[in-house]
């Protein structure tokens, strides 16, 4: 038998329901390569115990016949996704050792299905980044705060804000992660690891219990090796939770293995031409053409379209996204939840101090963004123009959909860069969100897929978008494309 890291979700799945090996045993396996490989900074929290109190209780599910198709698979979790039996801390300082009473309903869902939780995984503070770098607080054995490595060359990126997320599961410490999108958090930094990612229609997946950067974009997805697992994954963390998400569809859970072996003949691959222009890196779009030849052969048909208004996405999304964020993030105030400042002499000092040392710079920034856009005297000069243009941003993918069922391009510019790259220049790491945000503006389903190597022998997604609801379309797509390629399979050295 291969070893445990070296299974899909789905083999393993097979392995525990056929008793070949147990809950604990797996989740044992995983922890001790977590503890190998602390270096990557991956985990901002593990609990041994708990984990294994969980597997213990998969084991009994699974001798009892009442187990949930996951039984004693393990998963880890985005650290903005609250957890009761781990700390939560969305990458901040500000929420240092806060622990929530309730589990996120993806979270909740995923343990129904009998999946057993390793720990919690780094993220740029409050989800506002691209290359895990802003996060504040240290990873597991860690003393200060580290961004996470990516585990295709450690002297680089893992990408962000799911960049935990994407290194512990390319790194295979994990067999699957959850993680969120606002504006390309699944995808880009599945891209930068060479993992797959789905980020579904907004509204699929609950938000309830994810904590909140901008409301109107967040949405949780999985991220693991192939389509075929990011499918079952999928499976079960959708559907309606309209007691508690009142933004989440109304629209009952389904099966997304079902259609994935469906033949591709015909299918029309919409190519937009802004996503292929003069910013895009050579490597990447070689690698991109490569895999677009690749779906001709499976019996796709390429077309060219048109989304006109791509450029705009980043002052639009980097208007509302901020406006919402400034808005969310003002509960945080010393009063609810984890850290409060030492020394006040009155409460408005006391919120002062508290937001000042808890939250880090570029949460500080958005923050001020934010209010700016929102102020009476700015409001519809910024936040209603940014509001108009995204509507237009969306009905360009309507128009576009006429002519063809998916849209495919580049996740990203350029492969993962260097750490420390633009850490000083945030404007630079918002322009490489472009291919990105407009799916996220749209409230539209993306997904990345591997798709070869780029300069540095690092990983190149390939970006599939569907229309509202079509997941299956697209994990139909991207496992078709696995069946005939092997980068999805590809494992970084020392691994
Ligand atoms: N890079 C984008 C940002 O910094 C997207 C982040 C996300 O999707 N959470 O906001």
């Amino acid at each position: 038998m291969p070893e445990l890291h070296q299974l899909s979700v789905a083999e393993l799945a097979l392995h525990l329901r056929e008793k070949k090996v147990s809950a604990v045993e797996t989740a044992q396996h995983f922890l001790a390569r977590m503890r190998a490989h602390q270096d990557l900074a991956a985990f901002l929290a593990v609990d041994e115990e708990a984990t294994l109190t969980q597997a213990r209780a998969a084991d009994a599910a699974i001798a009892a016949g009442s187990a949930g198709a996951l039984a004693g698979v393990p998963i880890a979790h985005k650290d903005i996704f609250v957890t009761k039996d781990f700390a939560s801390t969305a990458g901040s300082k500000i929420l240092a050792g806060y622990r929530s009473p309730f589990d996120a309903t993806v979270v909740r869902r995923l343990a129904d299905a009998g999946m057993v939780t390793l720990g919690k995984l780094s993220c740029d503070e409050f989800a506002m980044g691209s290359a895990n770098e802003s996060v504040a607080v240290p990873a597991v054995g860690h003393k200060v705060p580290s961004p996470v490595r990516n585990p295709w060359d450690p002297s680089c990126i893992a990408g962000g804000s799911s960049g935990g997320s994407a290194a512990a599961v390319a790194a295979r410490l994990a067999p699957a992660a959850s993680g969120t999108d606002t504006g390309g958090s699944i995808r880009q930094p599945a891209s930068f690891c060479g993992i797959t990612g789905i980020k579904p229609t907004y509204g699929r997946a609950s938000r309830y219990g994810m904590i909140a950067y901008a409301s109107s974009l967040d949405q949780a997805g999985p991220m693991a090796r192939s389509a075929s697992d990011c499918a079952l994954l999928l499976s079960a963390l959708c559907g309606p939770d309209p007691d508690r998400d009142s933004t989440s569809l109304d629209v009952p859970a389904q099966d997304y293995s079902r259609g994935l072996n469906d033949k591709l003949d015909g299918l029309r691959i919409g190519l937009p031409r802004e996503f292929f222009g003069p910013g895009l890196a050579a490597d990447v779009r070689a690698a991109i053409d490569a895999a677009l030849k690749e779906y001709e052969k499976l019996g796709a048909k390429l077309v060219e379209i048109s989304l006109p208004r791509t450029e705009l996405a980043i002052p639009v999304y980097y208007i509302i996204a901020p406006a919402e964020a400034s808005s969310n993030l003002s509960r945080f105030d010393g009063v609810k939840f984890g850290h409060r400042a030492k020394d006040y002499t009155d409460l408005l000092e006391m919120y002062k101090k508290t937001r000042a040392e808890g939250f880090g710079d570029e949460v500080k920034r958005r923050i001020m963004v934010g209010t700016y856009v929102l102020s009476h005297g700015y409001y519809d000069a910024y936040y209603l123009q940014a509001q108009k243009i995204r509507r237009l941003i969306a009905d360009d993918f309507q128009q576009a959909f006429k002519q063809c069922d998916v849209i495919a391009g580049p996740v990203a510019p350029t492969v993962a860069w260097a750490l420390g790259d633009k850490t000083d220049d945030p404007v630079a790491a918002y322009l490489a969100d472009i291919y990105t945000l407009p799916a996220s503006l749209a409230g539209l389903p993306g997904m990345s897929v591997p798709a070869g190597f780029g300069a540095g022998n690092m990983p190149v997604g390939l970006q599939l978008i569907g229309n509202y609801l079509q997941e299956g379309k697209l994990l139909n797509a991207a496992h078709r494309y696995q069946q005939a390629t092997d980068f999805h399979l590809r494992t970084p050295e020392g691994f």
